[in-house]
């Protein structure tokens, strides 16, 4: 049975680097028919926050990513909080230090501070020196009944490398000598992040850690600590960062980073999950995706290993390409509260036609409020290009002027009605149809480009055109 979590420190938001990992591991449990968890590691006190835990479970539900075991939900491998779970942590530290594999250190910070300045002074990394290793039975017994503050630290085995297999990036050899000591247990009694990881891992039963390969270089540590409590280390997948269009590491500076900001600025969550399935994964040159094709064509043999980049123009490209595939009413629902916003109206039915004629030229859904504009307010000006073009002509006038009167005469006032009125004119003036629409197109939105112009004919309704058509003769 496939198990994989999700485990974000709720220090910030879900941004866009955390909703990808999220989704790999999601894919990876729905593909397999296994489980994913959502684990809370909440172990730095200071940066940790409700409302940053509330904000990744708000990403998470915007995309649909469900989880099977993890908080608000419980499961048979709780609690789902790191902080939660000390008492586990202390006692296996404990064990760790009773079979000699973890030791007390009670170097103060200013003495390893004191240390670290005279590495950086030799050029050297900085590495624990083992000071605290060398204490006696005695010392050791003493301080800790003088109640002297101490950390757990790891013993690192003296020779040997830790090997991560892994399943993205290969076989990576990390050399001990390139790492120190470790802490395992702060002064305060928290875990350090390895070394929580590891337990929690191991005790949820966590078969892949699909995580962002910043973490690659945390994995030796973890594997020796697996190593050290003669458990199997989970399968590793490290996917590689997201950069900006500059291939500089995804940040602020290239906009929006959290994933619910996305959801704000007017993208719809499965253009979303697309566009982030994408970030480091593909199938062929497939650009577009259902869930469950996703679900069914993941594999982690699909991530690639090279960074990804994120293009806020492809993302716009597939945010269009969604909002054509969706209903006409989920379309609305997500309009209407913009439409009365900006131009405070209430005729639904009036509001609906408007939203139905521009469903297929939003990229954004608020992009519905300027390009409905005109249909909602009648002081608009008129594009001066398209003055020059279509006002400006020697029918211009006559046209305009026919048009308002035949369409006055007009009942219904619908499609079928108004195309004739257009078709008619042209022939009798013998003029292409275009000769007839641009003008009028002009004086009834002020653009040069608008829907169908029959369309925007029939929804402006006959007064309202009859009075634009009014105010455009008086302007030419
Ligand atoms: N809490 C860690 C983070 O948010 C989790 C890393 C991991 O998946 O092991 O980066």
């Amino acid at each position: 049975m496939v198990r994989v979590r999700f485990a974000p420190s709720p220090t910030g938001a879900l941004h866009i680097g955390g909703a990808r990992t999220a989704l790999y591991n999601w894919l990876f449990a729905r593909h397999h028919h296994g489980k994913f968890i959502l684990r809370i590691e909440d172990t730095d006190r200071e940066r940790s926050t409700i409302e940053s835990n509330q904000a990744i479970f708000q990403g998470l539900e915007w995309l649909g990513l469900d989880w099977d075991e993890g908080p608000n939900v419980g499961g048979c491998f709780g609690p789902y909080y790191q902080t939660e779970r000390l008492d586990i942590h202390q006692k296996h530290a404990e064990r760790l230090v009773k079979e000699g594999k973890a030791y007390y250190c009670f170097c103060t910070a200013e003495e390893l501070k004191q240390k670290r300045a005279a590495a950086e002074a030799r050029k050297e990394a900085p590495r624990y020196d083992g000071h605290c290793r060398k204490l006696t039975e005695a010392e050791i017994k003493e301080k800790l009944a003088s109640g002297t503050p101490k950390v757990v630290r790891f013993l690192l085995p003296p020779v040997g490398e830790a090997v991560v297999e892994d399943q993205i990036r290969g076989k990576v050899v990390f050399k001990n000598e390139v790492l120190d000591d470790f802490v395992i247990l702060k002064s305060d009694g928290f875990p350090t992040y390895n070394f929580a990881c590891v337990m929690d891992d191991h005790l949820m039963e966590i078969t892949h850690v699909i995580r962002g390969d910043d973490h690659l270089s945390n994995t030796p540590r973890q594997i020796l600590l697996y190593e050290a409590f003669g458990w199997p280390p989970p399968i590793f997948a490290h996917i590689p960062m997201i950069l900006g269009k500059d291939k500089a590491r995804l940040s602020k500076r290239h906009g929006a980073t959290s994933v619910i900001d996305y959801s704000t600025i007017g993208y719809l969550p499965e253009a979303m999950l697309n566009y982030i399935a994408k970030l480091g994964w593909g199938h062929k040159d497939q650009e577009i995706f259902s869930r469950a094709e996703l679900i069914e064509l993941f594999s982690l043999e699909g991530v690639n290993k090279s960074a990804a980049v994120f293009d806020l123009d492809k993302l716009n490209w597939l945010n269009g390409q969604y909002i054509r595939q969706i209903l006409p009413e989920r379309l609305f629902d997500l309009c209407e509260p913009l439409l009365i916003q900006a131009y405070g109206t209430h005729d639904l039915a009036y509001m609906k036609k408007v939203v139905g004629v521009l469903h297929d030229r939003l990229v954004l859904i608020p992009d519905i409020v300027p390009l409905s504009a005109y249909f909602f307010k009648d002081d608009f000006e008129y594009d001066a290009k398209g003055v020059e073009k279509h006002f400006k002509t020697p029918h211009a006038k006559k046209i305009l002027e026919t048009l308002m009167d035949r369409l006055s005469k007009l009942a219904p006032f619908n499609k079928e009605q108004i195309e004739p009125v257009f078709k008619g004119l042209a022939t009798e003036l013998n003029v292409k149809l275009g000769i007839i629409i641009h003008p009028c197109r002009l004086a009834l939105s002020g653009h040069l480009e608008t829907p169908p112009m029959y369309d925007v004919v029939e929804i402006l309704g006959k007064e309202r055109v009859g009075q634009r058509l009014v105010k455009a003769l008086a302007f030419i």
